[in-house]
């Protein structure tokens, strides 16, 4: 079993506002301890790989400079890239924090700045694989006009993982908002048409549905601030929202 686990910049940083912002090193440490928890699991099931695509959205985000592009003060292409380094930024110090908790981890980036990071390439990649690491995922796609939920489908696809785990803040999808429509029901599965056309389901970006559904590519989606979630869910438990 090898699953890509999409986690946004927002869930690595501090609550600010509602929002996350910054990079919150108590939140890297514990989502170590989740990923060495997962692994340890792993080895009465069976070996579970693990790539992790991180997002960038707690520092910088390409539709935060919107006005300015609208202006044409920053090109669209500046602003994603902007957004592109951010992840690597998010990357580079989770993989510290990683190792220092005593998780094999390697980071590669698609976007190529080599003195901060090693650049992604496939083999590479499964050299990692082979020797025990996790994987964490910087640079998104390294093309600008998208997000790291269409990076995470397109990695996953291309890593031949079983299986996307997108980590949200709620536990999965529901049919309307619950925080404004107390009768929305929570959806145990949902087809990738069903996702992609029902404007009230906003789990993940239409192109990285699009893509997955393509490909036959399995989604999961779940709340991360739960212990021992990220385990349950590369053990082919059932929680959160799968989409298939
Ligand atoms: N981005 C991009 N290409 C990619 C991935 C990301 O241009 O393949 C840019 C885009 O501006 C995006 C930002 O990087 O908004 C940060 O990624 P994202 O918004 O997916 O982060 P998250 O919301 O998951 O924290």
């Amino acid at each position: 079993m090898r699953i890509l686990l999409k986690i946004s910049g927002e869930q690595l940083g501090y609550e600010q506002d509602g929002k996350g912002r910054g990079f919150d090193v108590e939140r890297a440490k514990w989502l170590a301890g989740e990923i060495r928890q997962t692994l340890t699991d792993a080895l009465n099931n069976g070996p579970t790989e693990i790539a992790i695509m991180v997002g960038g959205g707690n520092l910088v985000r390409g539709a935060f400079f919107d006005d300015a592009i609208k202006n044409n003060q920053i090109g669209q292409t500046t602003a994603d890239n902007a957004g592109m380094l951010a992840t690597i930024i998010n990357a580079t110090l989770l993989g510290d924090i990683f190792r220092a908790e005593g998780v094999p981890t390697a980071v590669l980036s698609n976007v190529n700045v080599p003195q901060v990071v090693d650049d992604f390439t496939y083999r590479r990649a499964e050299s990692h694989f082979k020797k025990g690491r996790v994987v964490i995922l910087g640079g998104g796609t390294g093309r600008p006009l998208v997000t790291t939920d269409t990076g995470a489908v397109n990695l996953a696809l291309e890593l031949k993982c079983d299986l996307v785990a997108k980590a949200t803040k709620v536990d999965g999808a529901y049919t309307d908002d619950p925080k404004v429509n107390p009768t929305a029901q929570k959806i145990d599965q949902i087809s990738y048409a069903d996702a992609i056309n029902d404007p009230k389901i906003r789990i993940m970006d239409k192109a990285a549905l699009g893509m997955a559904g393509d490909h036959q590519l399995p989604i999961v989606i779940f709340e991360l601030l739960q212990d021992g979630n990220i385990a349950r869910v590369a053990a082919g438990e059932t929680i959160g929202t799968r989409v298939n």
